[in-house]
């Protein structure tokens, strides 16, 4: 569809670029299901004559523009995936598909990424080094960039970067900030076991409920005494459940919830209390206890000198600049920071409805600085590496 897009203005780049953002829109395909975006950006990339790398992926891919091959290598990253929510819009453009919708607004950033790569290929004899350009599936679910870190594709990145459209932000506008861009997002099961007896005969058994009722009350102290008081961490039990009846003492008891935290420091502390304050309690009752932890997303950690670049460059393209509070959300781009120095923003679309609201929606307005920002970062960060 960017066919002949060559020699195309960029007037005509921004509308051949909302065509294909709308495209994508109609046909949202859900997490580890990206079969037909990852054709078409195959198609896209094909007709533009860059290169995709031959990677053991099941969707989602690596493309490749290079000026110099014994340059450094930097990297841009847009997600693919949309959710499972039925849209609720009444755009032009909504899903065709029932049930699954671009609610998080990943067609915006695979078509801003993909528009970067179109601006990278005509400038490519100028580039003085190499741009991986990434197109990850999986991000809602996980594990996309974990999939795409396990190729090897990115070993030789320099630094990488990334973007989310924000709708609480104005058009025109940019939030970054160095340090933690999202949370450290963690669930965790603790399973009680007791010994089931009479309700009347309480002493022949060992009760699960109260078990879990210390347990309940003691995790609420390891934030207030455990963490300093200008860190900021979350624990909170959302399901507990035990028994069937009024007057049979259950056996067991099943409590879960989540900790977020910003610092990596902070959720092992966490973790490690957790598990401490559980069978601590457990044994003091007489109970046994198992606590697992499924440890999610890290926080998105903006690397200092990356974002103050990046600050910098977005400034030069146009944006207003905002610094930001930590936002409590999760965002697999961590997982890729966990091994690159990189940082992430959020572009300002001014929408009415959140991220993953039914009604949701992109103002195309943002979708032109989004692909100069990401092409001028990865072309100039390129030049910051061999200075
Ligand atoms: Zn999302
Ligand atoms: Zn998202």
């Amino acid at each position: 569809m960017v066919h002949t897009a060559l020699t195309v203005t960029t007037g005509q780049l921004e509308s051949k670029l909302i065509e294909i953002r709308h495209h994508l829109h109609q046909e949202p395909e859900i997490s580890n299901e990206e079969f037909e975006t990852t054709k078409k950006l195959r198609d896209w990339l094909g007709d533009l004559d860059i290169s995709i790398l031959d990677l053991p992926l099941k969707t989602g891919l690596v493309a490749e523009v290079s000026g110099d091959p014994k340059g450094p290598v930097v990297a841009i990253r847009g997600d693919i995936d949309a959710l499972p929510i039925h849209e609720e819009t009444t755009l032009p453009y909504k899903s065709r598909f029932d049930g699954k919708m671009h609610a998080c607004g990943h067609d915006f950033h695979t078509t801003a990424v993909l528009g970067a790569a179109y601006v990278l290929k005509q400038k490519e004899h100028e580039l003085k080094g190499t741009v991986r350009i990434i197109f990850q599936p999986a991000e809602e679910t996980g594990p996309g960039a974990i999939d795409i870190l396990n190729t090897h594709a990115l070993d030789d990145v320099q630094a990488i970067f990334g973007l989310h459209n924000m709708p609480s932000l104005e058009l025109g506008q940019l939030g970054t900030r160095i340090g933690a861009m999202s949370s450290n997002c963690d669930r965790f099961e603790i399973m009680v076991e007791g010994v089931g007896t009479h309700a009347a005969h309480p002493d022949l058994g060992v009760d699960p409920i109260l078990v879990a009722g210390h347990i309940l009350v003691a995790l609420q102290s390891i934030v207030s005494r455990n963490i300093d008081w200008q860190d900021s961490a979350v624990v909170s039990i959302c399901q507990l459940h035990s028994g069937n009846t009024w007057n049979v003492i259950p056996s067991m008891a099943q409590l879960e919830g989540t900790v977020r935290s910003l610092d990596l420091d902070i959720r092992e502390t966490i973790k490690g209390k957790i598990k401490q304050v559980v069978e601590g309690i457990a044994s003091a009752f007489g109970a046994k206890a198992t606590f697992i932890w499924h440890g999610g997303s890290p926080a998105v950690m903006n690397d200092e000198k990356w974002t103050l670049f990046t600050i910098e460059k977005a400034k030069e393209v146009g944006f207003e600049v905002i610094d930001i509070k930590p936002p409590s959300s999760g965002e697999d781009f961590s997982h890729y920071q966990e091994k690159i120095p990189g940082t992430f923003v959020h572009i300002g679309t001014s929408t009415p409805y959140s991220l993953h609201h039914p009604k949701f929606e992109i103002d195309d307005r943002a979708l032109m600085p989004s692909v100069k920002l990401l092409a001028t970062l990865a072309e100039q960060a390129l030049v910051d590496i061999i200075s």
